[in-house]
């Protein structure tokens, strides 16, 4: 089935192996050749940075060197043009399925650097998506943790600003990795749609990288998406049983409209049974023999990200 996956880190992958571009990377857990083969409408490709010690212990760059580099990874594969132009013909079915759109996305907004400026710079290089922070405080917010002092804290005064000036410039907020206080101030001073790229439910896994009931239920009110996460340590056990689990408890939570695909691939190192494109596709076809109606399964696989997108990146 053709699907949208909100998140993978295969762009930092490709950097890491010295590849030019991703049209083929065997060692990876996804390329563009196993993407169109998969079937593949969309991925969500995240320039993810490593903390800044292991940034420059591993590849000698700082922050902005290495998007440069993960950028031109990333343009290499896909030439310069804006992609999601194409969303809205196809959403209200003036135009065929364009063969593969990719999007761009920065894993951490740290690179903003306290800068509104730099919204604007991102998106004319391309940046459609950014997730709010990664594990560590950064000049946007503070991550998720067990650690209920950090947990409960909210957007930083820039934080609040980046989201408005995200709003107006069409970049998609994304609160994964953020903390509990952080999603309430996303909710609270948003006025588009948002997304949880690559997260699950809390309540099926017990985790604070996964959404509540309550917070699955705003992302519902406002038009956001929710992206399954394949990694095992977040969905619980890995595998596509336990996501079942969390999609049948996040439809149930807040509805079919907020389901989508987040496999996180090449963000994880344990072994899983679902490490490639052909398992995301294959994801939607299980749930659908599982008791997922077509259409919950046709918005999971892809109409939700693609109305989301076409709500968002105008
Ligand atoms: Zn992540």
């Amino acid at each position: 089935m053709r699907y949208i996956d909100l998140h993978c880190d295969t762009l930092t992958r490709a950097l890491e192996l010295g590849a030019r571009d991703m049209l083929s990377l065997p060692e990876a857990m996804l390329d563009v050749r196993r993407l169109r083969a998969a079937g593949a409408l969309g991925q969500v490709f995240a320039v993810y940075f490593p903390p800044r010690s292991e940034l420059r212990r591993r590849f000698g760059m700082d922050d902005e060197a290495f998007f440069c580099a993960c950028a031109k990874i990333y343009h290499n594969t896909f030439g310069r043009s804006r992609s999601p132009r194409g969303f809205a013909h196809f959403v209200s079915g003036r135009a065929d399925p364009p063969a593969f759109f990719p999007v761009l996305s920065l894993e951490d907004g740290r690179i903003l650097s306290g800068k509104p400026g730099n919204i604007a710079r991102f998106r004319d290089l391309g940046v459609q998506l950014i997730t709010l922070t990664w594990n560590e405080p950064n000049c946007l917010g503070f991550p998720c943790s067990s650690d209920a002092r950090i947990m409960e804290r909210g957007l930083t005064p820039f934080g609040i600003d980046a989201v408005w000036e995200m709003n107006r410039r069409g970049v998609a907020v994304d609160v994964s990795h953020l903390s509990d206080g952080g999603f309430w101030d996303v909710l609270r001073h948003s006025e588009r749609p948002f997304l949880a790229s690559h997260s699950n439910a809390r309540a099926v896994h017990k985790h604070p990288r996964n959404l509540t009931d309550d917070m699955l239920r705003a992302i519902a009110r406002r038009g956001g998406i929710v992206g399954l996460n394949f990694a095992p340590s977040i969905s619980g056990t890995g595998g596509s049983e336990q996501l079942l689990r969390h999609a049948r408890h996040i439809l149930r939570v807040g509805g079919e409209d907020i389901l989508a695909l987040g496999s996180d691939l090449d963000g994880f190192q344990e072994s899983s049974e679902l490490c490639s494109a052909r398992h995301i596709a294959a994801l939607p076809e299980y749930f659908h023999g599982s008791g997922f109606s077509c259409d919950a399964t046709e918005k999971l696989a892809y109409r939700n990200a693609l109305r989301f997108f076409e709500d968002v990146c105008d």
